[in-house]
């Protein structure tokens, strides 16, 4: 087992730095839209970079972001700012130096355990104060082994919760607090009133597809609702949902791993099954790409899976 302890604590720290941008571009402050998704994603990365290098000096990291872009793409004013808010975040003087060494931290190593971050998930959702996720996974010999998803709007009413999981154990913890809830995916007795989950961009999941694949696989009356970012893996790994399903528009969808290892490590320590549209796990250890996977069936398993998958071959097209 590892011990997340250090990742979870640096994930709420995480949450404390984006919610202090958000505020901060809310007020006006920020005026260019990507301004704050920006801050958010390089101080955040730098945060979690930071725990790692403490506590696993020696693993990899696979990072959305990095330092050689911080210092290109963020004029050096900016930078010195966002300096100063991950320092009120960690309580300690931060200079510039060690915000890319930390943004960096990991990167490009040969280890064979690697962490995957994603520091900001759910641009747009950041961006318009829907929802959105900072995620953490880790990838162990090339397997999925532990998942740290944080949903700082959970429910949209500005409260959240951190999802975490390895092994057969999930738990979830809400942001405020010390509380830890042991959880597990939903057990649906009968293939009626099912909540299901997809992404709320269409142009990043097929929402005309999905429909066609719910009616297909005979679920009655499902409840579809659409949300940002991998918290969607988090309502499946603790039961508010049952299927999250994210079917490609294009043919060749270059899904990220750090978009979908932290969910899939969760959902499945919480007894729920992740599988692409065919049926096989994810092979989440060759580079940044999944390759070769078109999409996501996340489920709570057993019958409800295989009835999807069934629906797939028999009324769904893969895009040419
Ligand atoms: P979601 O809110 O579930 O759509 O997840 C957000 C994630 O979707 C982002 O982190 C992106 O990496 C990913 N994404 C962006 N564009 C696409 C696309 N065209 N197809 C699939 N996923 C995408
Ligand atoms: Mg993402």
């Amino acid at each position: 087992m590892i011990n997340l302890d250090p990742l979870l604590t640096a994930v709420r720290l995480g949450v404390q730095l984006a919610a202090r941008v958000q505020n901060l571009h809310l007020s006006g402050l920020e005026k260019d839209e990507q301004e704050p998704v920006t801050w958010a994603d390089y101080g955040v990365q730098a945060i979690l970079g930071r725990a790692i290098a403490a506590a696993y000096p020696d693993d990899a990291v696979l990072g959305e972001e990095s330092g050689e872009q911080f210092a290109q793409l963020v004029s050096a004013e900016a930078r010195a700012q966002l300096a100063t808010l991950v320092g009120q975040a960690l309580s300690e003087t931060v200079d510039e130096a060690a915000l890319i060494g930390w943004i960096n931290h990991g990167r490009g190593r040969d280890a064979e355990r690697i962490w995957v971050i994603d520091p900001i998930d759910g641009t747009k959702g950041f961006i318009s104060g829907r929802r959105y996720a900072i995620g953490v996974g880790v990838l162990d010999g090339g397997l999925p082994v532990a998942g740290i998803i944080a949903a700082p709007n959970y429910r949209g009413d500005g409260r959240g919760l951190v999802f975490y999981g390895q092994g057969s154990a999930a738990y979830l913890s809400p942001l405020e607090g010390s509380k830890v809830y042991r959880i597990a995916v939903s057990q649906p007795k009968r293939l009626a009133n099912l909540r299901v989950v997809e992404s709320i961009e269409a142009s990043h999941s097929d929402h005309d597809a999905v429909l066609k694949v719910l009616a297909a696989a005979k679920l009655a009356n499902p409840k579809l609702e659409r949300i940002d970012s991998m918290q969607k893996y988090g309502m499946v790994a603790c039961g508010d949902a049952d299927l999250y399903l994210r079917l490609p528009k294009t043919a060749n969808p270059q899904h990220r791993v750090w978009d979908h290892l932290p969910g899939a490590a969760i959902v499945q320590a919480a007894g729920g099954v992740v599988t692409d549209l065919d049926g096989r796990l994810h092979n989440f250890a060759n580079g940044q790409v999944l390759e070769g996977h078109l999409g996501i069936v996340a489920s709570s398993g057993g019958d409800l899976h295989e009835r999807v998958l069934e629906a797939l071959q028999n009324a769904w097209t893969p895009p040419s």
